[in-house]
């Protein structure tokens, strides 16, 4: 049977008792799929969210950390912070850390091995900006971003990764890539995983489609044979929205 995996990113939004209640809400949906349900949320909700999500089976996790155990790295999280506090995802390399924060394949590649090594399952984000696919060079692109995010991992520990495909030109726009265009991507990148490592590795990667990902939308993406569900920005928001994606999901099983 296909996997899915349905990812909320809040981003930066919601204070603690907002988070409280969402997972308080999110938790009596008794999703029959609650294994493949997982919020990302702000450092400073994890550890409500975290409590509030007990005994449901939905994961948590956080939407970035940094490589190092510790040290003089002022403002950072550490896996072993996020490790005590249990969490099961962490994101890495979304693309608005990639323009607004510096991120960079190098420092993507040291995430993606600090997390594997903890236990905990990166979400790496990658996908081409409206330029580039005008050029009609996302795939080269793509290509180029796995190549360096995965250099040095070895095939066991890329097992452990889910890679979400979010074209920049679709993430908090509207304008969703159509399923046919995520498909294409998604597939692609499998296939590049395969030819990295092998076809079983590639076969069970779990590859998320993000970029406007809402209701309306969810069952025709979450459909195709290589989307594995979605990472959800802006319909992650409210109780409702998200859980019509997660019920689209548990509908195609
Ligand atoms: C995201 O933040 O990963 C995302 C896909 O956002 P949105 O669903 O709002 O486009």
């Amino acid at each position: 049977m296909k996997k899915y995996l349905i990812a909320g990113n809040w981003k930066m939004n919601k204070v603690t008792a907002e988070a409280a209640a969402f997972a308080e809400e999110l938790k009596a949906k008794n999703f029959s799929n609650a294994d493949e349900v997982a919020l990302l949320v702000p450092f400073t909700q994890l550890t409500a969210v975290g409590e509030g999500l007990k005994g449901s089976g939905i994961g948590f996790g956080a939407q970035n950390v940094h490589f190092e155990k510790s040290g003089a790295f002022t403002g950072e999280i550490s896996v072993p912070m996020l490790e005590e506090i249990g969490v099961d995802y962490c994101i890495v390399g979304h693309s608005e850390r990639r323009e607004y924060f510096g991120e960079t394949d190098e420092t993507v590649n040291k995430k993606l091995k600090a997390l594997i090594l903890a236990g905990i399952t990166p979400i790496l984000c990658v996908g081409e900006s409206l330029e580039v696919r005008e050029g009609k060079g996302e795939q080269t692109f793509v290509a180029s971003q796995l190549f360096a995010d995965f250099e040095g991992i070895g095939m066991a520990d890329a097992s452990k990764v889910v890679v979400a495909y979010e074209p920049i030109w679709a993430i908090g726009t509207g304008k969703t890539a159509t399923p046919d265009q995520a498909e294409e991507m998604c597939a692609f990148i499998r296939g590049v995983i395969g030819g990295m490592y092998d076809n079983s590795v590639a076969d069970d990667m779990l590859i998320l489609y993000g970029g406007s990902m809402k209701a309306s939308n969810a069952a025709d993406l979450l459909a195709k044979k290589d989307i594995n569900g979605g990472l959800i920005g802006g319909a992650s928001l409210k109780v409702d929205d998200f859980s019509a994606i997660v019920d689209a999901a548990a509908q195609l099983k």
